[in-house]
């Protein structure tokens, strides 16, 4: 197969977008997908600051050096969860990434603020990746609200969107279908949430990351159990093989159709948000989901130690 912009054998092959590319143009193909995802969608413009969320995973690593080179005015958040090891070495590789490109990073550590992962693990008795998954994005926001951030990038790619809707729908949750796409607008408390990612799959990112040198953070957490998100992933690979495009396909058609319909059912069951009594976030208890495991593992520890 032949490079379908400059005609030299073809490094990469893209079934889906029945073309290939050689080194030198896919990181051009790879840029156009994100500008259109942005353009698109109307995710942001150059006047916005972008805080971009980085868990130094290849998606986020490639979105925000994607995002930079592309002009934006990015600033990196690393939510440090204080696993032993694990978080350490993925820390490190954030850090080294954004010293390297010359990029800002905010670090927050969980630990500081009172509640490690490990905390979550031995004291909630819920999945820890529940907890966890609902924390990061709680710190993501208060930390891009509080800084005055117009928008929250975040790394999910098309894969991550796909299971993420295939799962949504076997359960009929009209509530994460009427919410789940590309942009999340922002509204009272909750700044705009956005994935320049949405049009490329997994494997296009990990191919970017890699033509471009990134070093990133590949280990599975210690914590991460075979979650049903895998299989889903699995199972869409599958897809895709027999009819290339499909994922996308799937998606696109769920935005335009589906979503819309999901979010008139939504509209009259919404509830009414006001501040957290502790936190400020926006809640509809009087203290926010994520003060109340806090308040929760507090007590639960006082009550081991005696
Ligand atoms: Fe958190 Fe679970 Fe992800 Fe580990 S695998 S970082 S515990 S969500
Ligand atoms: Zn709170």
């Amino acid at each position: 197969m032949k490079c379908i912009r400059c005609k030299a054998p073809a490094h990469v092959a893209l079934p889906s977008h029945h073309s290939g590319f050689c080194k030198d143009c896919y990181p051009l193909f790879f840029t156009k997908q994100v500008e259109t995802a942005i353009r698109r969608e109307k995710m942001f413009t150059f006047d916005d600051r972008v805080l971009v969320a980085l868990s130094g995973g290849k998606d986020s690593l490639a979105l925000m050096l994607e995002l930079h080179l592309q002009g934006y005015d990015v600033t990196g958040l690393h939510i440090d969860l204080g696993i032993p090891d694990s978080s350490e070495k993925a820390r490190k590789k954030v850090e080294n990434f954004c010293d390297l490109h010359g990029l800002t990073l905010e670090v927050f550590e969980m630990a500081k603020w009172g509640l490690p992962i490990p905390d979550v693990k031995a004291h909630v008795k819920r999945p820890v990746c529940a907890v966890c998954g609902k924390m990061k994005r709680h710190h993501f926001n208060r930390i891009a609200v509080e800084g005055g951030f117009d928008v929250l990038a975040t790394g999910h790619n098309l894969d991550d969107e796909v299971a993420r809707l295939f799962a949504n729908t076997l359960r009929w949750d009209t509530a994460y279908l009427s919410d789940q796409g590309p942009v999340l607008p922002a509204a009272e408390g909750f700044v705009r949430k956005v994935k320049p990612l949405f049009r490329l799959s997994e494997f296009e990112t990990a191919n970017y990351a890699f033509m471009k040198g990134i070093e990133i953070h590949s280990d599975p957490c210690p914590y991460a159990s075979g979650a049903s998100f895998t299989g889903h992933k699995e199972l869409w690979g599958e897809l895709e093989h027999r009819s290339p495009g499909q994922k996308f396909q799937f998606y696109q058609s769920f935005l335009k159709t589906g979503k819309p319909a999901f979010a008139a059912m939504e509209k009259e069951t919404g509830a009414t948000l006001a501040p957290c009594a502790e936190c400020g976030s926006p809640t509809s208890a009087e203290t926010c989901s994520v003060c109340r495991i806090k308040a929760a593992v507090r007590e639960s520890k006082a009550k081991d130690a005696g």
